[in-house]
C-alpha cells in the first residue's frame, strides 16, 4: 500500500480571483502532498462582475496550465478545466465556449439566484450586507424563498447541463454561520438539501466536499455539512475532498478536517480523477490510498 496522498480538483489563479500564477500552485501542490491537481479558472460570463475569466483571457489560461502540465508531467498530475457558473437561460457547461475548449473535466457552481430591479444578479458569494441587501430587494425579505431558489437553480443546472462534479452543494450557508437566517433542521432546508441529493443521485454527479467556508472562517462545517454527507452516503453519491484554493497556501486547507468528517458519514472511498478516467479510491484522514 502506497502512502497516502491527496489530490484537489477545484482551484483559482490569477486569471480570475486567484493571486498567482498557475506555476506557484503546482508548486506550493507537491510541498503539501498532492499528487494530483486541477485548475478551475471561473468562466467567463455575458454580464459584468469582478471574479471570473475575461473571455480574452481564456487562450492564455489553457496555454498556461498546459505549460505547467508539461513542465511537471513527472511529479504532479495537472489537469485543466474550469468552474462553470449556471445561470438559467444565460450560462452553463453546455455553452458552445466551454465545450470547445475540451476541458478534461467541469465543475457546475451556482453563485447567482435571480436579479435586482436594475438587472445586475443577486450573487451569493458575496458580503453579508449584500446579501441581506438581495434578501431584501428581491425576495421582499424572506430568506426561506430565497434559499428554496438557490436549490431549485442547483437541480435546473443537474438536470439541464450536468457538469461532472457539483460545486459547494450548500455554499448559501456562508451567511448562516451565526444561525440568524434559518436552521439545518428545518423541514423547508431539509427538503430542498435532499430533493436535490435525490436527483444527483440519479445523475451520477461526483459531488465534491469544499473545505473553502472553513479555512476561511466563513462556516463551521464544509460544503456541504456533515448531516448532508451523511444522507449522500446513503444515496450513494461519490464524493471528492476539494479546497477551492485561491491563494497556494489554501491547497490542502482542513482537508484532514474533511476526510475525517466523510469516514464518520459512511465514506470509506472517494473519486478521483485519475490518468483522464473516474476511479473509487481508499480514503485516511492522512490522504487518499492511490
Ligand atoms: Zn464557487
Ligand atoms: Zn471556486
Amino acid at each position: 500500500m502506497g502512502k497516502p496522498v491527496w489530490t484537489n480538483y477545484h482551484s483559482h489563479t490569477r486569471f480570475c480571483d486567484g493571486t498567482d500564477e498557475p506555476e506557484m500552485y503546482a508548486k506550493a501542490a507537491l510541498e503539501q502532498n498532492v499528487a494530483i491537481y486541477g485548475f478551475s479558472t471561473h468562466s467567463p460570463l455575458p454580464f459584468a462582475n469582478a471574479w471570473s475569466i475575461k473571455k480574452e483571457a481564456v487562450d492564455e489560461y489553457v496555454n498556461a496550465v498546459k505549460a505547467v502540465k508539461e513542465a511537471y508531467a513527472d511529479r504532479l498530475e495537472v489537469y485543466l478545466s474550469m468552474e462553470v457558473d449556471f445561470v438559467p437561460g444565460l450560462t452553463s457547461v453546455q455553452d458552445p465556449i466551454i465545450v470547445g475548449l475540451g476541458l478534461d473535466y467541469t465543475i457546475g457552481s451556482v453563485h447567482y439566484v435571480e436579479q435586482f430591479d436594475d438587472g445586475s444578479h443577486f450573487e451569493i458569494d458575496y458580503t453579508h450586507s449584500y446579501f441581506d441587501k438581495g434578501i431584501e430587494e428581491i425576495f421582499k425579505g424572506d430568506v426561506q424563498k430565497a434559499v428554496t431558489r438557490y436549490y431549485e437553480i442547483t437541480r435546473q443546472m443537474l438536470t439541464e447541463a450536468k457538469p461532472d462534479i457539483l460545486g459547494h452543494l450548500d455554499k448559501i450557508k456562508m451567511h448562516n454561520k451565526a444561525k440568524l437566517h434559518f436552521q439545518e433542521r428545518e423541514n423547508w432546508y431539509r427538503d430542498a438539501v435532499i430533493e436535490t441529493l435525490e436527483l444527483a443521485s440519479k445523475t451520477g454527479v461526483v459531488m465534491e466536499v469544499n473545505t473553502r467556508g472553513m479555512y476561511k472562517k466563513l462556516s463551521d462545517e464544509p460544503y456541504p455539512s456533515a448531516w448532508v454527507l451523511k444522507e449522500a452516503n446513503r444515496l450513494g453519491i461519490p464524493v471528492m475532498i476539494n479546497s477551492d484554493s485561491h491563494h497556494p497556501r489554501e491547497i490542502t486547507g482542513e482537508f484532514e478536517t474533511a476526510a475525517q468528517i466523510l469516514l464518520d458519514a459512511g465514506y470509506k472511498e472517494v473519486r478521483i480523477f485519475k490518468e483522464h478516467s473516474w476511479q473509487d479510491k481508499p480514503l485516511t484522514t492522512k490522504g487518499i490510498i492511490l
